[in-house]
């Protein structure tokens, strides 16, 4: 699933090619997303201008002259740059023509993305208004995630893992981020220093950072029609590593499911 960094990644794909161009022409091959595409969509955005595309929690938003589009890439949606009129294969769904000669091109083989039009303040929309805040924001610090932490009767990962703590943190990440913050995943969110909060802060921060950059390195691949954004191409230090040497210590890794998601953790460098 795309998690924040590579929503962002994309992003920073989509940005150079999309920012100052016009929209020639928007083709929905199907309409079937998790919400189905509206019928005049075509018609509201041929003709406008993008002005920039940025992203909040995992949506991407097109400003474009009029209105945003809200583009949310679901459980298994891509975006790519291609050059216009190449054939489609399965799973195409949506394709946005610009002035420049190149698409934008949809894909998504389980149809939980979804594009949607909205005019006014995308900030305020329904989808967007009740986000929690961006972990690079300065909203998200040491002191809002302590107090938030003293009131939930939650494990540590899954109170980091809460969109409406903290956005961005999926499952891979979670437990990187805990292994990087020297907690185990299934201390109470109440139990924790404040100390440990402020690192968990820092972690989240460093662990985003690093997978948007590593993505960042494989855009190059992001204009030709074969390439696939590299996800998850960091190097993970307990994720999917259960049974392997710590990479700090040596300890083999060990894992565990909470709320039927797996979790990975050092026992000797998390506490
Ligand atoms: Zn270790």
């Amino acid at each position: 699933m795309p998690e924040l960094p590579e929503v962002e990644t994309t992003r920073r794909g989509l940005e150079p090619h999309l920012a100052g161009q016009t929209i020639l022409r928007l083709t929905v091959h199907d309409h079937r997303l998790r919400w189905p595409v509206a019928a005049g969509l075509p018609q509201t955005l041929a003709g406008q201008r993008v002005e920039s595309v940025e992203r909040r929690a995992k949506y991407l938003l097109l400003r474009l002259t009029h209105g945003t589009v809200l583009w949310h890439l679901g459980m298994s949606g891509s975006l790519r740059i291609v050059p216009s009129g190449l054939p489609t294969e399965p799973h195409d769904h949506i394709d946005l023509a610009l002035t420049s000669g190149h698409t934008v091109r949809f894909n998504d083989p389980r149809r939980f993305g979804c594009v949607i039009y909205v005019t006014g303040d995308p900030q305020a929309h329904p989808l967007l208004a009740k986000l929690a805040p961006e972990p690079f924001a300065a909203a998200f610090d040491a002191g809002y995630l302590w107090r938030v932490s003293r009131r939930r009767k939650v494990s540590v990962k899954q109170l980091i893992m809460n969109g409406q703590v903290v956005t961005g943190v999926g499952n891979i990440y979670a437990s990187e981020v805990l292994f990087h913050s020297g907690i185990r995943p299934r201390r109470q969110s109440r139990s924790l220093k404040r100390a440990e909060v402020t690192r968990l802060v820092t972690a989240i921060r460093k662990v985003l950072k690093q997978a948007i950059r590593v993505g960042g390195t494989t855009l190059r691949d992001y204009v030709n029609p074969e390439g696939n954004p590299g996800y998850f191409r960091q190097k993970l230090y307990v994720y999917e590593r259960a049974g392997e040497p710590c990479r700090n210590c040596d300890t083999l890794i060990r894992s565990l499911t909470q709320g039927q998601r797996s979790t990975y953790y050092c026992p000797t460098c998390q506490s």
